[in-house]
């Protein structure tokens, strides 16, 4: 290196490094090879309590350990009763993963749910986009942060038992295993991989306009239309999806929530969503998106996120 650019590098580095943390470096071959093998037919449709949803968990325990994400609990695996009509239905388990950044006083919660509907009338169904493609990008976020620590700690929680009840996160939340006052923002992924319209929707800023500006930010530079709302109570054109998804258990106990995913599309809830009828150019662009939210989030949660009070 000449002279002058390392006297560059060295007078500009700390002062670069002092704003924002750089975006998540997203590996689109793993986001894809993770997204595909979720959603293959050897996954049986992820169903809470059965052999596909056991696979899918072993699934993301070997992806975590091989990124370098540390468990949370032991093992990643976090129990719960996850409600169904017999024993082996009732066994939720979440996946649980952390990053620790230089900060750990306060913890952001990505989330997605891994579970799907299983195999009905010897069907199966895939769960494509929901969830295979928040769970994959999930694993990906988690391996690029591994990779690069963000300043305050981040875990990377993977839901069983949505599908029934949004179960595995209201465990989470009733049993959080850190304090639950040092959680101060789930941002949670449910369904990101069917752009159809290029469009991906962000839901919180509503009850938390804290996150609006972030999400305009964000806007401006996405390759996709980062489109806010679906979170009101009142009509405003747009269904309410503020209890939907998991974001509901965090939102329930005060916790600060941003979800993101896209309108239904006809192959919601069916056999049909699979891993051919998504576009990998625009679920990568939404990955990198979401990613580039939460680096923003991360640079400034002090500043982002007001103190809450406990309940
Ligand atoms: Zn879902």
């Amino acid at each position: 290196m000449p002279r002058f650019a390392l006297l560059l590098t060295l007078l500009f580095a700390p002062v670069l490094s002092a704003q924002q943390p750089p975006p998540p470096a997203i590996d689109s071959i793993a986001l894809w090879n993770d997204f595909t093998a979720l959603s293959a037919d050897s996954m049986e449709g992820r169903r809470t309590g059965t052999r596909g949803g056991a696979s899918a968990r072993a699934y993301l325990v070997r992806r975590l350990t091989a990124a370098g994400v540390e468990p949370l609990v032991p093992g990643y695996v976090q129990h719960f009763d996850a409600g169904g009509r017999d024993t082996s239905s009732r066994d939720g388990v979440n996946v649980l993963g952390v990053v620790r950044g230089a900060d750990t006083s306060r913890v952001i919660v990505i989330s997605a749910h891994f579970d799907h509907l299983g195999v009905r009338n010897g069907q199966v169904y895939n769960g494509a986009d929901d969830n295979a493609s928040g769970t994959a990008a999930v694993l990906a976020l988690a391996a690029a942060y591994a990779a690069q620590p963000p300043k305050h700690s981040m875990i990377f929680a993977f839901f069983d038992g949505e599908e029934a009840g949004m179960h595995g996160s209201r465990a989470f939340v009733e049993r959080p295993p850190i304090p639950r006052r040092r959680i101060v923002a789930n941002v949670n992924l449910d369904m990101v991989a069917r752009l159809d319209k290029n469009e991906l929707c962000a839901a919180g800023a509503t009850p938390y306009p804290f996150f609006r500006p972030l999400l305009r930010a964000t806007a401006a530079a996405a390759p996709v239309k980062l489109r806010m709302g679906h979170d009101l109570s009142t009509p405003d054109g747009l269904d309410n999806w503020t209890s939907l998804s998991d974001h509901a258990s965090f939102h329930a106990v005060g916790i600060p929530f941003v979800y993101f995913g896209v309108e239904d599309h006809p192959d919601y809830h069916r056999v049909t969503d699979d891993a051919e009828r998504v576009d990998a150019g625009r679920y990568l662009a939404a990955v990198r998106t979401i990613g580039d939210f939460l680096r923003r989030l991360d640079g400034d949660l002090e500043k982002v996120v007001p103190g809450r009070r406990q309940p």
